[in-house]
């Protein structure tokens, strides 16, 4: 078995991970060349609410512009970036982006809401270029652009939470202090879910869209889904379903008792140029349905 066409088992594993680990490093590189050059642009996708189709807020989600490969996606390069520091420079520009894009349109129904890496969340550095902390990165980005903490929102997941060291800890009491509300996304798909989001200053979830895909069970996943609309409920906390893509799922999410949702039925992530920006709230999709901006998210 050991020996086919001359070479053992062993070598051709060996062969296997020196290329996988090659490729890695190759990518590492890359990829830390495109973070000092800024090679990157948000796109913007609406949270809307989902009686109505109004838009209530945006998610900026980041892409990469490569040279030869052209726009990837996150799927592409955040997982090589959160394994490394990288993400902690990449993170920033994130900030200073959506920040930015903040100041450009004061227009904008509702806050821009940025994905943070658990990484970043309790450092005192920032990748290199000084001593600041995820809230203090914000809090100077707010400074300069003289934008309101008010219209940030930051989406952590579980794990961020979690790793709540004191200095995690002051990171997201401070964000609070600036007026950033913080949401957990993806929620559903960690654990410990629920002391989570009591024992932090979490003022949202937002449910996975893995639920989302199979909402309309007459199951379990209907009776999650409900339970856990309930209970954002009775925290007075700020609900999101992900990834809605048809009408069907809009109406059980809306008869499960969210208010709020998020998806390719509503809107794809749209670089700046392509948002229609000029109407505040966007033209409601859904006719004959209120138009004044209630609950921001
Ligand atoms: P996420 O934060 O849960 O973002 C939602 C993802 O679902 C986005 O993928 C979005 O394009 C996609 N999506 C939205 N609506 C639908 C839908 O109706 N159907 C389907 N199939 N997909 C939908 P994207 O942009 O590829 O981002 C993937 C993940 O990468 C994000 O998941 C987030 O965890 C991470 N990410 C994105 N931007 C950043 C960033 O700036 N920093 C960090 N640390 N992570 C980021
Ligand atoms: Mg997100
Ligand atoms: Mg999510
Ligand atoms: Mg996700």
């Amino acid at each position: 078995v050991a020996k086919q066409s001359g070479r053992s088992r062993w070598e051709v594993y060996q062969d296997e991970y020196r290329r996988e680990a090659l490729h890695r490093i190759s990518v590492e590189a890359e990829l830390r060349g495109a973070v000092q050059r800024g090679d990157f642009v948000l796109h913007y996708q609406p949270i809307v609410d989902l009686s109505t189709s109004e838009v209530i807020a945006h998610e900026a989600l980041v892409r990469w512009q490569h040279r030869e490969r052209g726009l990837l996606l996150p799927g592409e390069f955040i997982q090589v970036c959160e394994d490394t520091d990288l993400i902690v420079g990449l993170g920033a520009w994130v900030i200073e982006e959506a920040v930015a894009f903040l100041a450009r349109h004061p227009e904008l129904p509702g806050r821009v809401y940025v994905n943070v890496s658990p990484r970043q969340i309790g450092r005192r550095d920032d990748g290199g270029s000084g001593s600041r902390g995820l809230a203090q990165t914000v809090a100077d980005v707010l400074a300069a652009t003289g934008v309101s903490g008010e219209r940030l929102g930051i989406e952590i997941t579980e794990s961020g939470v979690l790793q709540a060291t004191d200095l995690a800890r002051a990171d997201l009491d401070m964000l609070t202090e600036l007026g950033v509300v913080l949401v957990l996304d993806d929620f559903g798909t960690g654990y410990s879910a629920l002391s989570s989001v009591l024992s932090a200053p979490i003022r949202g979830l937002k449910l996975d869209r893995s639920f989302t895909m199979r909402l309309g069970d007459n199951g379990a996943c209907d009776r999650i889904s409900t339970a856990i609309a309930a209970l954002v409920d009775s925290l007075s906390s700020h609900g999101v379903v992900e990834g809605i893509e048809t009408e069907d799922q809009r109406q059980l999410a809306l008869a499960h008792g969210w208010t709020h949702g998020q998806g390719w039925l509503f809107g794809h992530p749209e670089p700046e140029h392509a948002l229609d920006l000029t109407s505040p709230g966007h033209p409601p999709t859904v006719p004959g349905t209120r138009r004044a901006l209630r609950t921001r998210v």
